[in-house]
């Protein structure tokens, strides 16, 4: 196949390739006939795990906006196949931000490193960070490391895991066992045969079954020095501070393409009805729909592109969180259109809506919620420096 030279027409070129499988298999592994892990092996051979790799390194190079748009084309086919395969890019997509002269030798053979694993073995990453008494947040976690002669030693309990059993490598949040501070935290990766590593079976929601999701347990695993996130300590809160793009709003592109498929799927029923494609008030409510999409669409791809162009400015990290809010309640409310729009057909077990109604609930779920995106919001509107940590609630 020749690639198309625009680094995401490259990569939606690949997507295409598989968007009728993954579409296909939506709702099979929806309802536990079919394994997630055949989704992601689709995903794998696509050579997709390399999408914020750059070029120069073999991957396909995709920044943060045209990586957005990727995995909206992804999730209108499968949405919690999306879902999942953006905590990969949630683990490792920072590392390619990162200005290479400020990573030091350690820094650039740990991204080195990540790079061999993706672009040469297709190995998978997954995002540990989520813990039962905390949820997403940074502070206040339990799980610890302690140095040991060669490297870390780790413990602790991962509540939510996405690519639990898919994934080769987990990259967890950890902070210093030896002190009681709240702002220390780190990533390690830990390999998914490491000693004392576990998971537990599969977390049964009311949907994303597609995302493989589990609780993980860490007994005293030990890590090698070269395992820890780009050869430093203690910068994860810092960072998630000045650039929350990846943590609050990877997956946006997820969540839009969960609303094109909705209302795809609400037009093409009127658009099957000869009696409904004439009537005015229906015409109107397809149309109220479509405006409803254009207007998220702008902006997350807005913010997702401010992202790629001026990354850790103020003023993006303001868009990205109205944007995930404006999305967040933009597809769920697409959803209940779609239903009242449609009517029964939507609701029939054996139809795809029932399944999308389910899954758009999630953006209000996973972080940032939709009541600390108004707060960042509405604190930046009103002169905060939301480069104090002491502003945010991660
Ligand atoms: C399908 C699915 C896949 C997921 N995949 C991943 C993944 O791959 N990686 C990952 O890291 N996470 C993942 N998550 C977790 C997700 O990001 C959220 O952390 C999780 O859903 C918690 O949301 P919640 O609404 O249940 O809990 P929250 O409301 O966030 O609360 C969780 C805990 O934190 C406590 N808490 C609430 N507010 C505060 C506060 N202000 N200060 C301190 N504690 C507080 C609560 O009492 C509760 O015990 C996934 C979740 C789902 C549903």
């Amino acid at each position: 196949m020749t690639l198309a030279t625009r680094p995401l027409d490259a990569a939606l070129e690949l997507a295409r390739g598989i968007t009728p499988q993954l579409a296909e298999l939506a709702d099979p592994i929806d309802l536990g006939i079919e394994p997630a892990s055949t989704a992601y092996a689709l995903i794998r051979e696509s050579g997709l795990l390399a999408a914020m790799i750059p070029q120069h390194c073999g991957g396909l190079g995709l920044d943060f906006g045209s990586y957005t748009e990727l995995l909206a084309e992804l999730g209108a086919a499968n949405g919690a196949i999306a879902l999942g395969f953006n905590m990969h890019n949630v683990a490792i997509g920072s590392l390619f931000e990162a200005d290479a002269d400020a990573l030091g030798e350690n820094g650039i053979a740990f991204r080195e490193w990540v790079i061999d694993q993706v672009v040469g073995q297709r190995r998978m990453f997954a995002s540990a960070a989520s813990e039962p008494a905390t949820g997403a947040r940074l502070r206040g976690i339990s799980t610890t490391y302690e140095r040991a002669p060669h490297g870390y030693i780790l413990n602790g309990h991962k509540s939510f895991v996405s690519l639990a059993g898919v994934a080769d490598h987990y990259v967890v949040t950890a902070r210093p066992a030896d002190t009681d501070t709240d702002f220390e935290v780190s990533h390690f990766v830990v390999g998914a045969d490491d000693p004392g590593v576990s998971f537990s079976s599969e977390w049964r929601g009311t949907a994303l079954r597609g995302t493989s999701t589990a609780q993980m347990f860490l007994e005293d695993t030990p890590i090698g020095q070269d395992r820890l996130f780009l050869a430093v300590e203690g910068m994860s809160l810092f960072k998630v501070v000045r650039e929350p793009h990846w943590m609050a709003a990877g997956y946006l592109g997820a969540y839009l393409g969960l609303s094109r498929a909705i209302v795809a799927f609400a037009t093409a029923h009127v658009a099957n009805d000869e009696r409904r494609r004439s009537k005015d008030t229906d015409v109107q409510r397809v149309g109220a729909m479509a405006v409803s999409l254009q207007a998220t669409q702008a902006l997350t791809v807005a913010a997702a592109r401010a992202v790629a162009e001026n990354r850790s400015d103020p003023s993006t990290n303001e868009m990205v969180y109205a944007a995930k809010y404006h999305l967040g309640e933009t597809a769920q409310s697409l959803a209940s259109q779609a239903v009242s729009l449609v009517g029964s057909a939507a609701m029939a077990a054996d139809g795809p809506m029932q399944r999308l109604l389910r899954e758009v609930q999630f953006c209000s779920i996973m972080p940032a919620k939709p009541a600390e995106c108004l707060d960042y919001v509405g604190r930046t509107q009103l002169g905060a420096n939301m480069f104090d940590v002491s502003n945010h609630g991660w």
